[in-house]
């Protein structure tokens, strides 16, 4: 089946009334898998999906490049935009329904609402990019009512926020349940952006010290290594003295709220880095990447696959 776009609010009620009535007409239990993006979709894209088709009836795809989540000097205005092989990635992928919305659809005139987790937004990207954790949870609280599904699928290369996203759902009793879905990475451990494609072939050889720097600091936790200025200089030194490489930060934090982990690492806790890359023609690009330091994730879900061990293996 083809997938059905929808481009307005009543467009995609219409569709999900459909689907729900073609459900109950087939005596299946309905449920609804979500999963927003931002477009420029690719595998880690695909594979959100993929999970959202395996466990519902009908999977919705959102494709909004939220501009309430861009600082004033960010890439909005540059952010890649790949419709149509957006929409052969949802058709590959198993989904049903696209919700493509304009600027003025999502934020009608006379939108006046943010949504705002506080504290857990003054770490990591939220400490250097003021205001984005509010559009982004402003724009996925709107989406979660628009598509009441019974799941919100979510990558963890964004770990800030994936778990920002859940204590939000848990704080406004939302509904819609958050699964978080392990990153997926390119052969050489680089993990999949819609901004990877504004790498150029020097700048992909800078960016790949990023997911080496998260190793190296892995596998010495693996090996037992719990301090956490031996854990973090491990991973700083492998992305010092990079020509091109601009650190913003590597720190490491509790994976249940955020806060800074103590000198000895005693919870799940996750390393993260946030570097500009630049390559020979000049274009600089922000790229993130994390890893779950943790022996056995004592996570309500199911994030084995994220955990050191694997990344470090696989
Ligand atoms: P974006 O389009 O970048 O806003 O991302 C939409 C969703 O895809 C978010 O939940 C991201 O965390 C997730 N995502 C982005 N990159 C990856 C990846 N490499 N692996 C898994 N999920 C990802």
């Amino acid at each position: 089946m083809s997938v059905r776009i929808a481009r307005t609010r009543s467009e995609l009620f219409q569709l999900m009334r459909e689907i729900r009535s073609e459900s109950r007409d087939l005596r299946n239990t309905p449920s609804v898998g979500f999963v927003p993006t931002m477009g420029a979709l690719h595998r880690g894209h695909a594979s959100l999906i993929e999970h959202s088709v395996r466990e519902n009836s009908t999977t919705v795809v959102s494709v909004f490049v939220n501009p309430k989540q861009f600082g004033p000097k960010e890439d909005l205005s540059k952010y890649p935009r790949t419709f149509e092989q957006d929409l052969e990635t949802c058709e590959r992928s198993g989904a049903q329904i696209l919700f493509a919305p304009s600027v003025d659809e999502v934020y009608p005139d006379g939108f006046k609402t943010t949504v705002a987790v506080s504290e857990m937004d003054g770490v990591l990207c939220g400490a250097f990019r003021p205001g984005h954790f509010d559009g982004v949870c402003t724009v996925v609280l709107l989406l979660l009512n628009l598509v009441r599904a019974d799941k919100a699928y979510l990558g963890m290369k964004d770990f800030q926020q994936f778990t920002i996203l859940q204590r939000m759902v848990e704080d406004l009793a939302h509904p819609t349940q958050l699964i978080p879905v392990p990153t997926v990475r390119d052969l050489d451990g680089l993990a999949l952006s819609s901004r990877n494609k504004f790498l150029d072939s020097s700048a992909r050889q800078t960016a790949r010290t990023i997911p080496e720097a998260l190793k190296l600091a892995a596998r010495m936790f693996i090996q037992g290594e719990r301090n956490r200025e031996t854990l973090l200089g491990r991973a700083v030194s492998h992305l010092s003295n990079i020509e091109g490489l601009e650190l913003q930060y590597c720190e490491l934090v509790k994976a249940k709220d955020l806060t800074i982990c103590n000198d000895v690492l005693e919870s799940d806790s996750v390393l993260a880095v946030a570097a500009f890359v630049t390559g020979a023609d000049g274009i600089r690009t922000r790229l993130i990447d994390n890893v779950l330091l943790s022996e056995e994730p004592r996570f309500s879900f199911d994030l084995n696959n994220f955990a050191a061990k694997t990344f470090v293996e696989g």
